[in-house]
């Protein structure tokens, strides 16, 4: 047990706290870091403020038109804009009609296109892998090499075992979703040191997308919490998903570690993901013990975004 002492939004210390200061009592809760949801689409569904005041502090929205760009919202957000795909690619024939997708057809419009995205404000590239009509390799490969070189890592919508091969093997970093074909050996080994971003409760969470994650997981992939949303519908921190997590083999901790400290990391959110002094004040209160309770992350009791009670 300890205090936690927050000036102007940020954690100033951690252990015995001036009695002086006004202060909160939080005896026989759990005190742990806000939420990071490493896969929204908040123009699709815009829910940002339910978010915020539901224990999520940032968001990752990958797909989103290219307006989206400029617009403030109400959590941190780290966008992608537009999918970077082939002409009638995924997803401009279906859902993402309204300029979820920006069409290239050669790897120097797709270089204009990473440019172009990342100065209208993106920090991250999403592309999809996909059946054709699908970008070609030097495409993707010319996407990679420039986000790279702009510090933005590259997600990907791959849901098949080839597309997710091919797309490790040409320099993807984060799958956007666990994939839901069962994966082979090759492909695990190529995701090793990569990410995955879990969705599993928005594809049914059925048996071969958990063995998926298991066994990415196993292989050295980090996992990141992650709903879909906008595609699914819990404007908050998803007690599906985490049971679904749950389901896969991850116990609580690596859980919390999923949907706090690990995704802060991969997606240099440094002032979230931890409760100690020089962070940001977004901290939930639990009534259960996160690190033993795979689902007490998802009703918090008590929400701070900045060190304003939230809720
Ligand atoms: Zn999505």
């Amino acid at each position: 047990m300890a205090d936690v002492e927050v000036r102007d939004g940020r954690i100033v210390q951690v252990g015995d706290v001036d009695a002086s200061v006004e202060s909160f009592d939080a005896r026989g809760r759990f005190l742990v870091p806000a939420v990071i949801d490493s896969h929204v689409h908040l123009t699709y569904w815009p829910v940002a403020d339910e978010l915020a005041r539901s224990g999520v502090a940032a968001a990752v929205d990958l797909a989103a038109p290219m307006s989206s760009l400029a617009e403030p919202s109400a959590v941190r957000l780290l966008a992608s804009g537009p999918m970077i795909t082939a002409p009638s690619g995924y997803p401009v024939t279906s859902w993402g009609r309204g300029g979820y997708g920006l069409e290239v057809s050669n790897a120097g419009a797709a270089v204009d296109a990473v440019e172009l995205l990342h100065a209208r404000g993106a920090r991250v590239v999403k592309i999809p892998v996909t059946a054709a009509p699908v970008l070609d390799d030097a495409t993707i490969t010319a996407i990679v090499a420039r986000a790279h070189e702009l510090g933005m890592r590259v997600a990907v919508h791959a849901l098949g075992d080839a597309e997710a091969l091919r797309a490790a093997r040409l320099g993807a970093d984060v799958l956007a979703h666990t994939p839901v074909e069962p994966l082979s050996d090759e492909t695990l080994a190529a995701w090793s040191g990569r990410a995955v971003i879990a969705t599993l409760s928005a594809f049914g969470a059925d048996a071969a997308t958990l063995t998926n994650i298991a066994r990415l997981r196993s292989a050295g992939a980090t996992v990141l919490y992650g709903t879909d949303l906008g595609n699914t519908r819990t404007p908050g921190i998803d007690a599906a998903e985490l049971a679904a997590m749950h389901e896969s083999g991850m116990d609580a901790s690596a859980i919390l570690e999923a949907a706090t400290h690990a995704p802060a990391l991969y997606w240099g959110l440094p002032e979230l993901g931890d409760v100690e002094p020089g962070k940001a004040a977004c901290l939930l209160l639990l009534a259960r013990d996160p690190t033993t309770d795979p689902l007490a992350l998802a009703d918090p009791e008590v929400v701070f975004v900045d060190g304003e009670r939230a809720s």
